[in-house]
């Protein structure tokens, strides 16, 4: 029977719980137990598919076609848990299986209720996910005290019976602000907190204290001291550089092994090995130069909205030993020619995914920049599309080539809705949606880069490449290096007269982790570099390219 830990958070939002969660996972791996990890969601949204990444930043899609919190990309880079649907539970998930079956009858008689209904539900979840795994990780979402959590606390601290003691931890996440006019860590706001938590029936066995700064004996000892918590089971949790230094900072602190003398694992506990995890910190940390990436989109006020994409850009970096440096440009500012200023002094350029007709000129006009100044292009599923539009328009002489997304009455749709979806308008996860296959043209720049010709890859989009464009790009000199075994959907376009220039129709970030940098993002940050020292090298033979010390470096 899997052993479970519960991971809630307090005093304000934002303090990490994911991380924590999948560092816990990650150190737990290490001494060679199996984990997987859920996370459940208070809001009513039946999965985050439908909401903006302004609101929830990333929608995270897994193999199977899951529509995600993000947080289940912090889950499988840190481990090698394989999530899916059963991995994130929302209130809108428990409540329209609820009410689905009240109205088919299922109830009949009864009063449908909160308690012992909807805990029922979020309880079997919890049991469902387990699998073969050792130990199961489960995150709420929101702070203790939300009206919408309370179920799910509920359920937890039944559930924390249920399973009998040395089966299950409850590690809470709080803050320890320092507040500088009183040269003090303040302790009160995880008092309240854990006194909260006590209120809807629940101990905490563990606080992970999120802090500016080291949390001295003391201090632990007063929180252990009024919380009814261990002092060696209060952790600091300091702020870091990088969240991939988390794990380290709790094997620091015992955070492994006191979770598993909780849980009366520790006899079956193997050694834990860091070393691998160590060599990747260290490396970010120490970086043997920097390329710096462009990237042309519009939810760039708001970083989590591309989250996976800029670990994964991050891991493309460690690959080669250097830094990638973001630079995030809004889409709606690039007019043509001012933009070619702007865009000189990057070392490639990526445009992400994303939907709606706003700041589609400028991805275009960045896409143009690229091409003609051969600077490293790569293109995810938006980014693909305008890149063929671009492309079809600027190489082809297709002036009104589009997408019907953006102008559904253009004469040229070389991007169209998908044909499966015809007749389809409901929003709520009706994309073309989780892992496909995909066979790689042979002798691709995209073949070289996976070094495999049969790949499989995680697609989250409503419109497609029309093959009817495909002779005319072609001919130009656009190719069709990746499609889906039969032939249907094109997934991968290159150019061949060109350093590095691609586009794909799936999502590659979702699938990179620090110690596995996905190979397109190895090959693209592989290119930046180059690119960079042609542009620095003393001599160049083409003055085109040519870049005068604007560069940091
Ligand atoms: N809006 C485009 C589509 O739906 C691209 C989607 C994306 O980039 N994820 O096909």
């Amino acid at each position: 029977m899997a052993k479970y830990i519960f991971v809630t958070g307090g005093v304000v939002s934002s303090l990490g719980k994911g991380i924590a969660a999948a560092s816990i996972g990650f150190l737990l791996e290490s001494r060679g137990f199996t984990v997987t990890l859920q996370k459940m969601d208070p809001y009513l949204n039946v999965d985050p598919g439908t909401m903006s990444p302004f609101q929830h930043g990333e929608v995270f899609v897994t193999d199977d076609g899951a529509e995600t919190d993000l947080d289940l990309g912090h889950y499988e880079r840190f481990t090698h848990a394989r999530l899916t649907q059963a991995n994130n539970l929302t209130s809108g998930r428990v409540y329209e299986q609820i009410i689905y079956r009240e109205r088919r009858g299922d109830y009949l008689g009864k009063t449908v209720q909160v308690i012992p209904h909807v805990t029922d539900e979020i309880k079997s979840w919890a049991r469902r996910v387990a699998g073969d795994s050792d130990i199961v990780i489960v995150e709420i979402g929101g702070t203790v005290g939300d009206i919408e959590s309370l179920p799910f606390m509920e359920a937890i601290r039944q559930l924390r019976q249920e399973l009998g003691r040395r089966n299950s931890v409850h590690a809470h996440v709080t803050l320890v602000p320092w507040i500088a006019a009183a040269q003090e860590l303040k302790t009160k706001p995880t008092q309240h907190s854990v006194k909260e938590l006590r209120a809807i029936g629940i101990q905490p066995d563990m606080l992970i204290c999120r802090a500016e700064r080291e949390l001295p004996d003391d201090v632990k000892g007063k929180i252990a001291l009024f919380c009814d918590v261990g002092q060696d089971a209060v952790i600091t949790a300091k702020d870091v550089d990088s969240v991939y230094e988390v794990p380290l900072v709790f094997a620091g602190q015992g955070v492994d092994d006191a979770i598993l003398r909780f849980l009366d694992l520790e006899a079956q506990a193997g050694p834990r090995n860091l070393e691998r995890w160590t060599r990747m910190v260290n490396s970010l940390k120490n970086p043997k130069g920097q390329v710096s990436i462009g990237l042309v989109g519009k939810y760039v006020e708001y970083e989590d909205s591309y989250k996976s994409l800029k670990e994964a850009l991050l891991h493309g970096g460690l690959a080669h030993g250097v830094r990638t440096n973001i630079e995030w440009i809004e889409a709606e500012g690039l007019h043509w020619p001012d933009c070619v200023e702007r865009l000189r002094k990057f070392d490639g350029i990526l445009v992400p995914g994303g939907f709606g007709e706003r700041g589609i000129p400028g991805m275009i006009n960045a896409i143009r920049f690229a091409r003609e100044y051969k600077a490293p292009y790569f293109g995810i599923c938006l980014g693909m599309q305008t890149m063929v539009i671009e492309f079809a328009r600027n190489v082809c002489g297709l002036a009104e080539a589009d997408s019907t997304e953006f102008r559904p009455a253009t004469p040229h749709r070389v991007i169209y809705k998908l044909r499966e979806l015809k007749g389809v308008d409901a929003l709520g996860g009706t994309m073309r949606l989780g892992a496909y296959p995909c066979i790689l043209g042979e002798g691709t720049a995209a073949h070289r880069a996976y070094g495999t010709r049969e790949i499989s890859e995680r697609h989250r989009h409503r419109y497609e490449f029309n093959r009817d464009y495909e002779e005319i790009l072609t001919r130009h000199g656009l190719r069709i290096s990746g499609q889906t075994p039969d032939g249907v959907y094109v997934e991968i376009c290159e150019a061949g007269d060109h350093p590095w220039y691609l586009g794909c129709q799936f999502h590659p970030e979702f699938k990179s982790k620090p110690l596995e940098p996905h190979p397109l993002f190895r090959a693209f940050i592989g290119a930046a570099v180059e690119y960079r020292d042609r542009r620095f090298a003393p001599r160049r033979e083409s003055s085109e390219y040519t870049m005068q010390a604007s560069h940091a470096d």
